[in-house]
């Protein structure tokens, strides 16, 4: 694929918005970095930006909007100080979560029931999301593990060939990433710091809790404070070749729900397929909503079976690796499991 490198025209962003509609990739300056943007409306469009940047793993993606209207129309509660937030900090570096409506898909929040969403403070961004008339997914535009780009440059080094269109518009100006901040918790939190600062933040908010963010290999959050990734309630078991054996556990089959690949549903009662024709792209865009539907039907286990481990596939299993308990094997009637 040829990467477009667009002007800061209006004829540049007219041809980046159609991109967007079409379930393009399109990379654009924001004041903080340069953001790698899809339709955020299109789960598939937005399980492509997890393979243009390599993402071994899935995290929630920020939404962009080009107004404070536009981000009440997807979150489900709006509470009042969400409006002191947006008004004193929109447009700027504030992205503010609270819990989303059906019309943003899983994916977009890694399964979550919340949203982060904020307006830039850049007429680049501004004109994208204006010209797609939708709302814009977007995490840094790097490859994963490198630094978030804050120049056109940057973003074709890393991304050159591996999406539609960058918006060519020069270095951006903040160079940090926004703050993040959760109105889902009581009192709010910061998740994570950024280009608006703490006090400021705490003039409007009053209370407000900012853990320093985790080091590397320190202690895992307690649970239930940062939900920052969804993880199914329902015991998962990843199903494996091969007959039970001794010491195995069995379960009746209309007990547990089955999380397919490709295979047809093998007799369960409750069933997902992610991907009848095979397709990677299509299993991550279906991923999360396939899982939160089994999980919500209160089954005593699900049974995943494994997907290749390559493209999306790695982000797909590292999430069925981290939800899983141990392996399952099946029989004509029953479901077999071994905790791990
Ligand atoms: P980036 O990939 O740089 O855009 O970073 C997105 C940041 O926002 C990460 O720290 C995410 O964990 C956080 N984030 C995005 N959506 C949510 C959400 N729904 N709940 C909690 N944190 C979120
Ligand atoms: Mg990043």
């Amino acid at each position: 694929m040829e990467t477009k490198v667009l002007e800061p025209t209006p004829e540049g962003l007219r041809i980046a918005g159609e991109i967007i509609r079409g379930g393009g990739l399109v990379a654009f300056p924001t004041e903080t970095v340069y953001g790698l943007g899809a339709n955020a409306l299109s789960a598939e469009a937005v399980a492509r930006i997890f393979e243009a940047k390599g993402r071994p793993r899935f995290d929630p993606v920020i939404v962009h909007v080009a107004a404070p209207e536009e981000a009440e129309a997807l979150w489900s509660e709006v509470p009042p100080l969400a409006r002191a937030l947006m008004e004193r900090f929109w447009p700027g570096p504030l992205t503010i979560v609270l819990p989303k409506r059906d019309v943003i898909p899983d994916i977009v929040t890694a399964g979550l029931p919340t949203v982060a969403i904020r307006m830039p403070a850049h007429e680049a961004a501004l004109g994208l999301i204006r010209a797609a008339e939708r709302p814009i997914a977007a995490p840094s535009a790097n490859r994963f593990g490198k630094t978030s780009p804050t120049h056109h440059e940057h973003v074709l080094e890393e991304l050159g060939g591996r999406i539609e269109a960058v918006l060519a518009w020069g270095p951006t100006p903040v160079g940090i990433e926004s703050t993040v901040i959760s109105l889902v918790e009581d009192p709010p939190r910061v998740l994570r710091p950024g280009g608006t600062p703490l006090e400021l933040l705490r003039e409007v908010v009053g209370e407000l809790r900012a853990d320093p963010p985790q080091v590397r290999g320190g202690p895992a959050p307690s649970p239930g404070t940062m939900r920052r990734h969804y993880m199914p309630r329902t015991p998962l078991f990843l199903l494996e070749p091969g007959l039970p054996e001794d010491g195995w556990e069995e379960l009746p089959r209309d007990r547990c729900g089955y999380l397919g690949f490709t295979a047809a549903k093998r007799g369960f009662r409750f069933g997902e397929v992610l991907s009848e024709r095979g397709d990677l792209r299509e299993a991550a865009a279906r991923f999360f909503a396939s899982l939160r539907r089994l999980d919500s039907l209160g089954l005593s286990a699900i049974v995943a079976e494994p997907v290749p481990e390559e493209g999306l596939g790695v982000a797909i299993m590292d999430r069925l690796k981290r939800a899983s308990r141990g392996v399952a094997r099946l029989n004509a009637h029953s479901v077999w499991i071994k905790r791990l």
